[in-house]
């Protein structure tokens, strides 16, 4: 057989392109031929990727698609979070993409196609060409075996108020959860755009070749386990995506967007403080506050006594990005903290060695850049499945402590008091649990190190895959 073709479809967020990019990468660096199909929003880091040498095929696909009501410029998920109607419209338009992508296939003619979960049409985009479609969650992997059990068992079901914990079933550790911390989707049972696409998703999940996950096998491996054993699926753990990722420090730290910041600045504030010293402070590309609880995290921070850099995204409380300020607060924070509003070089930051904890909304991608950092966290997770991942970290992993939200909110998030947030970077920082789990968290690091080196748990994994698509033959299609 000649050269292994794969086709790359990430879905419209930062979130998820990012890791897909990473993975394009890797796959390259084993000898496949690459195409990734994105959308002009998306296609900057892709462009950068070729510039540097990265011999990546883009195809880039209008979007919204002509025949789409979406308003012209909504062009990622982060532009329609919190609005019904806009992600209504967001997720139809997407499902628009299916004739131009198989357009594409046709042309191409790969011999897989890795897609998003969002996109479960392409399971069917796939079967028409006879190729496997492999799925890419960007999940945690326990995070994909909470999901499956809680759909499966419906624990929340049997509890008589929301302030009443339930267990997440059938795991490999007693965890609780209460129904605040879940998308009220799943509670209510509504039918919505979104909620028949989340069943359109587990069907085509269900159709499809495997899942390929970016996790390593050490750093999950109840739930590696479980998820094949138990679930019945087949994965491929082959992360941490971005320490196979061999650019250097400040071109991994950009591949979502341009900082806003310029990176030698933040790079001689963060060199004249002390190790382990200042506390990280990021919530992804999407989640949002209230202009109220930005204020109380602000107060939080100065009260915690730990220089800080607080990235603040812009807009995000639907005003101008000052007005949640205490007075004179800039003035008094001067030199001990350092407030970002935008896009930050967010993997560069973590590994400096004066950063000494991570206070994140547990997104997949920024709990694992944590975990390679490794820097304990303070967990504090707003919507998706981020309240898994605060379980992982703060139970499973025990490297990290819960600010305490209880809210799951798809935008506009509030409710932790500036008392909570002081109290979590306390007790990160130089608490009397700190040191075990700086060491925890410094261990993580070197797992992480060593899954990605030649004979490592995700290289074997990912030589296995390559084989297996490298010999795959049509007539086993699932679909
Ligand atoms: N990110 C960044 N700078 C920022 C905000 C986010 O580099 O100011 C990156 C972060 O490093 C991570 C991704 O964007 O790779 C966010 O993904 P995650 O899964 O953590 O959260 P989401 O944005 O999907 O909620």
């Amino acid at each position: 057989m000649g050269q292994l073709v794969v086709v790359f479809l990430p879905f419209l967020a930062h979130g998820h392109m990012i890791p897909m990019l990473d993975m394009a990468k890797l796959f390259h660096s084993r000898g496949v031929k690459i195409i990734i199909i994105s959308t002009a929003e998306f296609a900057g880091p892709i462009k950068k990727a070729q510039e540097s040498g990265h011999d990546i095929g883009l195809s880039i696909l209008k979007f919204p698609p002509e025949g789409s009501d979406l308003p012209e410029g909504c062009v990622s998920f982060d532009h329609i979070m919190g609005n019904d109607d806009l992600l209504t419209k967001f997720i139809k338009a997407v499902s628009m993409l299916r004739e131009p992508v198989e357009k594409l296939l046709e042309e191409f003619r790969p011999n897989c196609l890795v897609s998003d979960m969002f996109l479960p049409w392409s399971t069917d985009s796939a079967a028409k060409f006879g190729i496997p479609r492999l799925v890419f969650h960007g999940f945690s992997t326990f995070a994909l075996c909470a999901t499956e059990q809680m759909k499966r068992h419906k624990p929340y079901a049997n509890v008589s108020s929301d302030s009443e914990p339930f267990s997440l079933p059938n795991l490999p550790h007693k965890l609780q959860l209460v129904r605040t911390q879940m998308n009220p989707v799943d509670l209510e049972e509504k039918e919505t755009a979104f909620s028949q696409l989340r069943v359109q998703m587990r069907e085509a999940e269900g159709r499809s070749y495997g899942v390929v996950v970016n996790s390593f096998y050490e750093l999950e491996p109840d739930y590696a386990d479980h998820y094949k054993n138990v679930l019945g699926r087949r994965a491929w753990h082959i992360g941490p995506l971005l320490l196979h990722n061999k650019d250097d420090l400040s071109a991994k730290a950009l591949r979502g967007k341009e900082s806003v910041i310029d990176e030698h600045d933040c790079v001689e504030w963060l060199d004249s403080k002390k190790p382990n010293s200042v506390v990280y402070v990021c919530f992804g590309s999407m989640a949002s506050f209230t202009s109220a609880q930005l204020r109380e995290t602000a107060i939080g921070l100065e009260a915690s006594g730990q220089d800080f850099i607080w990235v603040v995204r812009r807009g995000e409380n639907g005003q101008g990005n000052d007005g949640f300020l205490p007075d004179g607060y800039e003035e008094r924070i001067k030199g001990k903290g350092l407030i970002i509003r935008g896009w930050a070089p967010q993997v560069l930051i973590l590994n400096h060695p004066s950063i000494g904890a991570f206070v994140t909304h547990c997104g997949w991608n920024s709990t694992l850049e944590g975990v390679c950092a490794g820097v304990p966290m303070v967990t504090w997770p707003v919507f998706a499945e981020q309240f898994f991942n605060e379980k992982l970290v703060t139970e499973v992993l025990r490297t990290g402590v819960s600010v305490g939200n209880r809210q799951w909110r798809r935008s506009g998030s509030e409710g932790v008091p500036s008392k909570a947030v002081a109290k979590a970077v306390q007790s990160v920082i130089d608490g009397k649990e700190a040191p075990e789990m700086r060491n925890r968290a410094k261990k993580l690091k070197e797992m992480a190190l060593k899954a990605v080196e030649e004979g490592g748990s995700s290289c074997k994994e990912l030589s296995s895959l390559i084989e297996e698509l490298s010999v795959y033959r049509p007539s086993s299609t699932q679909a």
